[in-house]
């Protein structure tokens, strides 16, 4: 009687996996169509390359990663030069995405919130990423908080120069690929540190960790995120990039490459 119950539930349980397998292969049916449908609409798409698209859809189902895992897949890899191109909330900037050196910022201004004064420099940034810091640096000096800007927009050249008389060279990023060209990017740290690891153990840098998204920003190089990067960890090196993306970022723990290659498709 044992045995006969077994068998049954034996035969019960391979009936439910082929009906299972048949149900699966039907909704497999009806995704590839709608799948071929929506990813064939974007300009990257290559037609030749469906079923690599598919593969990769069937793990991720994002339609713009597995675009750009197909057509890009050595994009966290130091390779070559490429033309930075606009996110959608400026330029993406790194090791590999360069600005040239005509590139400036249309919408620059005067940096009026706490910062360091050097002789014979007027520190500059973005209009909307002034009135976004601003928010941010009287928020943290309500509680007690003291943020100081020490680095902002960087021209070419002054970047150019900057990386010529590095003692280091491999700290400071070659004219052309520094986010501080974009305008968008700020050195934030407190007097006492500067710009260093020590900045990371301040109750600054934990209000930044915590908040910076709500106004917008990014910490751009997280300690964890270096083999993506290639950045070793700049608790001070904040990016802007609105608060929406800055948001998904923050909450799904992600470098802004990662956030580039799971929402916006390569080119
Ligand atoms: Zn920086």
């Amino acid at each position: 009687m044992f045995k006969k119950l077994f068998f049954l539930g034996e035969f019960l349980s391979l009936l439910f996996l082929v009906s299972a397998c048949k149900k699966t292969q039907s909704t497999l049916k009806i995704m590839d169509e709608d799948f071929k449908n929506l990813i064939s609409n974007y300009q990257s798409y290559n037609d030749d390359l469906y079923d690599l698209y598919y593969q990769e859809y069937q793990i991720n189902h994002n339609v713009i990663l597995s675009l750009n895992k197909v057509n890009y897949p050595t994009f966290f890899e130091l390779t070559s030069s490429i033309k930075s191109f606009n996110f959608g909330e400026g330029y993406f900037v790194n090791k590999n995405y360069y600005l040239e050196k005509t590139y400036i910022p249309q919408d620059l201004v005067p940096v009026t919130i706490n910062k360091i004064n050097r002789k014979n420099e007027t520190m500059l940034i973005n209009k909307n990423v002034l009135k976004m810091a601003t928010k941010m640096f009287d928020d943290a000096s309500k509680q007690g908080l003291n943020l100081v800007v020490f680095s902002a927009y960087r021209s070419f050249t002054k970047q150019k120069a900057l990386y010529n008389n590095a003692k280091d060279p491999s700290f400071v990023a070659p004219a052309g690929y520094s986010e501080h060209q974009t305008g968008d990017a700020l050195d934030i740290a407190t007097l006492d540190t500067g710009l260093t690891s020590y900045f990371m153990e301040t109750k600054e840098y934990l209000f930044l960790k915590q908040h910076a998204h709500e106004y917008g920003f990014i910490e751009r190089y997280q300690s964890d995120k270096e083999a993506l990067t290639h950045y070793p960890a700049e608790g001070w090196h904040y990016r802007y990039v609105g608060q929406e993306i800055a948001t998904t970022i923050y909450q799904n723990h992600l470098s802004l490459e990662e956030y580039i290659y799971m929402y916006v498709e390569l080119k």
